[in-house]
């Protein structure tokens, strides 16, 4: 029996459950692997959800299928299934027009009449609009150099949750509502004289769109007439998701929740400030769910890494940097450049101390090592404390406090990706990966359940 197997009955909690949580800075490849798992269900049962409870157009998760590629943002990735449900649940932040945008890419890329998969929004999900992507392009503006943080990706996520925090939030509900002109045009009021306060014109203001030049928010009118285009289609998907998942959680359905971003970003464990406003944990579903699903339910949880190295967008001040000429070669054989902006990210080696601390504070259970095939001919370095002066010194979720820390390094062996191409089974492997494997998995008290070692669905092997 392979561990994955293993990790889906557990005793005591609930059989054929799965999150699929980011373990560092995000883009591990949590999309790739929803992807596989919903496979891997599918060959046994009709049906799999996929859940995303977190997050909103902030994430990008890449699938693919027979040579063709897409960029998720907020729709699941269990989509290219039929067979597959993919819930968008309360805990999301939803911006309407995006989202529909997306599906028609996700159906011009793979060639689809209509989407293979079922998709359900919560109406209780939060709206994020182009008012929140004003303000935040505003807030930003306004606290470049004294307070802060750069994390915002212009996409107004942060706003769209303070919404809940002050008591005002719009929902999907909302917007579907016969009142909803006054609704949201009441909302479109606040946020002009919350931008007003930061001294700006909220119509002028640019916005990002999905796929597209950023456009101007314009005056409450064209805010609401874009708005009102989005409500008919939504219409289809859009419903109270509570007994619905409070149903297939008793039955025997499998489910898979697809977390985005990563515990690193999380506001409360992350590297804060540069974190981002969504709950990243497992806790992030028993919210969502109101409550439905206990996360302790859930049997497998799977902590998804790039094994030999990390990668971060942003300023992030962050212990284990890779020296810039190792670093450089990695970031052009990884693709390790944004998706929108082109931006390089930083490349760092893989750090334990921050790993074993988010593995203990998010729950995580297994760990998926994805990359195993970005490698070089020489040792693989892995931080594996820190220090300050003489003193040993430890994670803590505050920039400040990790920047003045030094990592320890321990070296282990390299392996050879040709050879590890052409694996068929763990069993295959050569003892080296196998060595690195247990090394982390043992570091983090965690059980390895799964190895990529490239983007298609056919290079994964189970441990
Ligand atoms: P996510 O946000 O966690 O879903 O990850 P992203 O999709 O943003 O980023 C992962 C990137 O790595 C994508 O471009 C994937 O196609 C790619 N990828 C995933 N797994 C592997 C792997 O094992 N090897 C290599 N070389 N690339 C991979
Ligand atoms: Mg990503």
């Amino acid at each position: 029996m392979t561990n994955l197997e293993k990790s889906l009955r557990k005793k005591g909690r609930r059989a054929n459950s799965v999150a699929v949580i980011g373990a560092i800075f995000g883009d591990e490849g949590k999309g790739r692997i929803t992807d596989e798992l919903t496979d891997y269900f599918l060959k046994k049962y009709k049906k799999v959800i996929v859940y995303r409870d977190n997050g909103g157009s902030n994430a990008g998760h890449t699938i693919s299928m027979n040579g063709k590629k897409i960029g998720l943002h907020q729709i699941g990735s269990g989509i290219l299934h039929k067979g597959c449900v993919v819930v968008l649940g309360k805990g999301m932040a939803i911006h309407p027009i995006d989202l529909l945008d997306e599906i028609e890419e996700v159906k011009r890329v793979f060639e689809f009449q209509k989407l293979p998969a079922k998709l359900m929004i919560d109406e209780m999900a939060v709206l994020n609009l182009d008012t929140h992507r004003a303000f935040e392009f505003a807030l930003k503006n306004r606290n470049q150099k004294t307070l802060g943080s750069q994390a915002a990706t212009g996409r107004g996520i942060s706003p769209s949750y303070a919404d809940v925090i002050f008591r005002f939030p719009v929902r999907m509900r909302d917007l579907l509502s016969e009142d909803w002109r006054n609704i949201l045009g009441e909302h479109y009021d606040l946020y002009k004289e919350l931008i007003k306060g930061l001294s700006m014109d909220c119509s002028t203001l640019k916005v990002k769109r999905f796929n597209r030049e950023d456009i101007q928010l314009g005056n409450k009118r064209k805010f609401l007439n874009n708005l009102e285009k989005t409500r008919d289609i939504l219409r289809e998907y859009v419903s109270p998701m509570y007994e619905y998942i409070r149903r297939e959680w008793k039955s025997d359905t499998p489910f898979i929740f697809e977390k985005a971003q990563a515990i690193g970003l999380d506001s409360r464990w992350g590297v804060y400030p540069d974190v981002t406003a969504s709950n990243c944990c497992l806790d992030g579903i028993t919210f969502s769910t109101e409550g439905v699903i206990d996360a302790k339910d859930i049997s497998a949880r799977f902590g998804v890494i790039k094994s030999t190295y990390t990668s971060s967008v942003g300023k992030r001040q962050i212990p284990t940097f890779m020296e810039e000429k190792y670093a450089q070669v990695l970031r052009d054989d990884a693709h390790e450049y944004g998706t929108t902006t082109g931006r390089p990210r930083d490349i760092a080696y893989l750090d334990l101390e921050m790993l074993k601390y988010f593995c203990k504070v998010g729950c995580i259970e297994e760990l998926v090592f994805t990359h195993m095939d970005i490698i070089y001919k020489r040792d693989v370095k892995v931080c594996v404390g820190y220090r300050r002066g003489k003193e040993k010194a430890y994670y803590r979720p505050d920039q400040k406090h990790l920047e003045n820390v030094k990592a320890i390094y321990k070296k282990l062996k390299y392996w050879d990706k040709a050879r590890l191409k052409t694996c068929k089974t763990y069993l295959d492997v050569q003892k080296e990966a196998k060595d690195f494997i247990q090394f982390i998995s043992k570091e983090t008290d965690t059980t390895p359940v799964m190895i990529t070692y490239g983007p298609d669905r056919s290079d994964t092997i189970l441990v």
